[in-house]
């Protein structure tokens, strides 16, 4: 069922659902049933599988000179999603990235999807690669997330890339694009971001899944200035409770959010990981108390992989 019309089945309530990441290269898919056992007595509607693209890593030869090799630590996206829906009968959602593919290469992952029965995708640029510094799209490829959402909408009314193909049969995919509340890092302002974001809506995307925050003022304004902007379209929040010490500074990093200074402060007080972990875990579950109490369709999860204290939260929440 797409995530629009699990929405109207709800009427109303706050539902729960989460985001897991395939597991390194070399690891079974038992890692991933042990993380998502714990979480499905909390009924999710669907979960969202990332997609990780390729790498390059540099090997030294006898010789001593470097010789570079693409390598994909993370595969087995659309695997995951198949066997998901398969073991829970729940919507599995994989995200589909510009970065690493070629046009065909999308067309041919999502006829993948469609023979699945997979409905659900989740439309993204993607990063650029870890050892450059600007993304770079493919040959062949997207350079943004509308513009993939734009090829998505286009198999939707059965165009395919080769248009000598006669009597093709449509896909029906709902599409989530993701959203910034406290702006895409390379946005020169919100306003832009916001303006690029309503083109992918008009392009076609159903729903918004948010970025992580942890100060829900900023999902709060980021709503009310997507109205502003004329987009009117789900906006789901993406939370993630913090974890450890470390993420005080690697979160801000990586993800380019702010964190409170109550929250900061709390962190540094604790005396170990454990600690923070608690701590994360009631920030996270205040979040989420006032974000539902706003009548948010789903609260969405940022699992990371571990599920001990998103059951936590979604224990004292739903
Ligand atoms: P876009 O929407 O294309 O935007 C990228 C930047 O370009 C923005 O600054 C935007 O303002 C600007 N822009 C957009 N369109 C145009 C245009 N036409 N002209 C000029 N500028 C434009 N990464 C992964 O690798 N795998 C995942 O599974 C994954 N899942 C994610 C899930 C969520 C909910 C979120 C929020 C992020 C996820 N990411 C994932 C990270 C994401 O790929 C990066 O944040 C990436 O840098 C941007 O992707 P995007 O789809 O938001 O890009």
């Amino acid at each position: 069922m797409k995530v629009i019309d699990h929405i109207k089945k709800a009427s109303g309530e706050t539902q729960f659902t989460f985001e897991i990441l395939p597991p390194l290269k070399g690891q079974n898919i038992q890692s991933i049933y042990e993380s998502i056992d714990p979480l499905m007595e909390f009924n999710p509607p669907f979960i969202d599988v990332t997609y990780h693209r390729e790498e390059y890593v540099y090997k030294e030869l006898d010789n001593g000179l470097l010789e570079k090799h693409v390598i994909r630590k993370r595969p087995g996206t659309v695997g995951i999603c198949a066997a998901l829906q398969n073991k829970y009968k729940v919507d599995a959602i994989p995200h589909i990235l510009c970065g690493g593919f070629t046009k065909e290469d999308t067309e041919n992952f999502l006829i993948d999807l469609d023979f699945l029965g997979i409905d659900n995708v989740v439309a993204l640029r993607g990063d650029a690669i870890k050892s450059e510094t600007y993304f770079k799209p493919n040959k062949d490829g997207h350079s943004y997330a509308g513009d993939l959402v734009r090829q998505i909408k286009d198999l939707n009314k059965g165009q395919y890339l080769d248009e000598e193909i006669l009597n093709t049969s449509k896909t029906d995919f709902c599409i989530g694009v993701s959203g910034y509340p406290e702006k895409h890092m390379e946005a020169p302002s919100l306003e832009s971001d916001l303006h690029f974001l309503k083109k992918k809506i008009e392009a076609g995307a159903d729903y918004i899944v948010t970025q992580m925050f942890f100060d829900n003022q900023k999902y709060f304004e980021f709503v009310q200035k997507c109205k502003d902007f004329g987009i009117n379209v789900p906006i789901i929040p993406g939370l993630k409770p913090l974890a450890t010490r470390k993420q005080l500074n690697s979160l801000p990093h990586r993800f380019h959010v702010d964190l409170p200074e109550d929250l900061i402060k709390q962190v540094i007080k604790c005396k170990d990981n454990k600690q923070v972990r608690k701590v994360g875990v009631e920030w996270c579950i205040e979040q989420s108390n006032q974000l539902k109490a706003a009548g948010v369709p789903f609260l969405h999860y940022y699992s990371m992989g571990k599920s001990d204290n998103v059951k936590a939260i979604a224990q004292a929440v739903f």
